[in-house]
């Protein structure tokens, strides 16, 4: 089995697809979603916890209109009104399968976005498994504008698998796993069993999703399998229309392909920053200063500091870019102790020089070296 071991885990997310609640983009049927539900719960009976990542608000909301489910274009407000309608159906249909309480949990990406929002979800969800529930994930698709959101459940997966620090997260579609070629249009496409590393060429083996009510595509699930084995938590894409596989995964075989998880994962910290943080703004800097923050593990300092682009908050996240001749390229991400203003007025100031500026409570450092991630920390790895 290539050294993966799948019978070891202790606690794994499992998403599924509209296209697994709705099959075909029709009406709701528990057709795949009760297989799935026994899996569940023989997991359960296994001592092993199970959070669910459900799409399916608006599938199950369309099912009570006849006429929308007609049309393949909806307008936002009507996407949102049906995802109202559709949660508390589809939070019915999951609950009816078992005989443990399950507990409704909506996320945006605000909650990912914000540290705090963030460490209250992951308490909430602890606290749901020393209960003994299944907590049911979905994004908060009523409330979310389409700036604010993760905007596919595959992605709000691999969120969650962090926030819940799983180390296993099952990717159930309606699809065999990735393909080295597009299945549908090739007839010797092979199945990928195992992916050692995530790299563009997984990427660019991915096409995008042509069901008119699931979001996500081979893309998105890549996404986030490379967010969620970053940080060590093995990732499964299965066809969950098949209800061999599981049997296969209740055994700790194979089934679909097998995403291998970081050996050397990055912190939590880190990996947050990194994956949920949006930066704010943008600090430029020269050779010097790229090569002493990617080579010597320095924090970034005034000096090397070129330009400061944005406007920026201190405790802000920034990305960190080099100039190189004409070429900007991203080489970190870090938390700002300046805000954009300041930085800007002690830019290229040697550390002397900062305290004459700014007063003396002006620290060195602009990003300190422990929060500070960089970008190629994900490719070495
Ligand atoms: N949150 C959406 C829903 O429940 C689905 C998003 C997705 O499938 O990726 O309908």
């Amino acid at each position: 089995m290539n050294g993966i071991t799948l019978n070891s885990w202790k606690r794994a997310v499992i998403k599924v697809g509209s296209g697994l609640i709705a099959p075909g983009g029709k009406r709701t049927s528990t057709k795949y979603s009760l297989p799935i539900a026994g899996f569940i719960t023989e997991c359960k009976n296994q001592g092993k916890e199970i959070i669910l990542v459900s799409s399916g608000a608006v599938a199950s909301g369309l099912s009570t209109q006849p006429e929308m489910l007609k049309r393949t274009q909806r307008t936002i407000p009507e996407k949102q009104a049906l995802a109202a309608i559709g949660q508390s159906l589809l939070m019915q249909s999951w609950s009816r399968f078992f005989d443990f309480p399950c507990a409704q949990i909506l996320l945006t990406y605000d909650d990912i976005n914000n540290r705090k929002r963030f460490v209250n979800a992951k308490n909430t969800i602890k606290q749901l498994l020393e209960f003994g529930t299944l907590p049911i994930v979905n994004e908060n698709d009523t409330v979310a504008i389409e700036e604010l959101k993760v905007g596919d459940n595959d992605n709000l997966a691999a969120y969650v698998a962090m926030l819940a620090e799983a180390d296993l997260l099952i990717i159930c579609s309606d699809i065999d796993g990735l393909f080295d070629a597009d299945p549908k249009k090739n007839k010797n496409a092979k199945l990928i069993p195992v992916v050692e590393k995530i790299d563009n060429s997984i990427y660019s083996l991915a096409g995008g999703t042509k069901n008119s009510i699931a979001t996500g595509g081979m893309k998105t699930k890549i996404e986030a399998a490379e967010k969620a084995t970053v940080r060590g938590i093995t990732t499964i894409i299965l066809n969950a229309t098949k209800r061999e596989v599981f049997d296969l995964l209740l055994k700790g075989k194979q089934a679909g392909t097998i995403f291998k998880k970081n050996p050397k994962p990055m912190t939590a910290k880190k990996h947050w920053m990194l994956h949920a943080l949006v930066s704010s703004g943008k600090i430029i800097v020269d050779a010097g200063a790229a090569k002493a923050v990617v080579q010597k593990g320095a924090s970034l300092l005034p000096s090397g500091i070129i330009s400061v682009e944005g406007a920026f908050n201190s405790g802000d996240a920034v990305s960190i870019l080099v100039k190189e001749g004409k070429n900007i390229r991203e080489i970190a991400k870090g938390i700002s102790r300046y805000n954009a203003g300041d930085l800007k007025k002690i830019q290229g100031k040697k550390t002397l020089e900062i305290k004459n500026i700014l007063g003396d409570n002006s620290v060195s450092e602009v990003v300190h070296r422990d929060e500070l991630v960089l970008i190629e920390e994900v490719q070495r790895n």
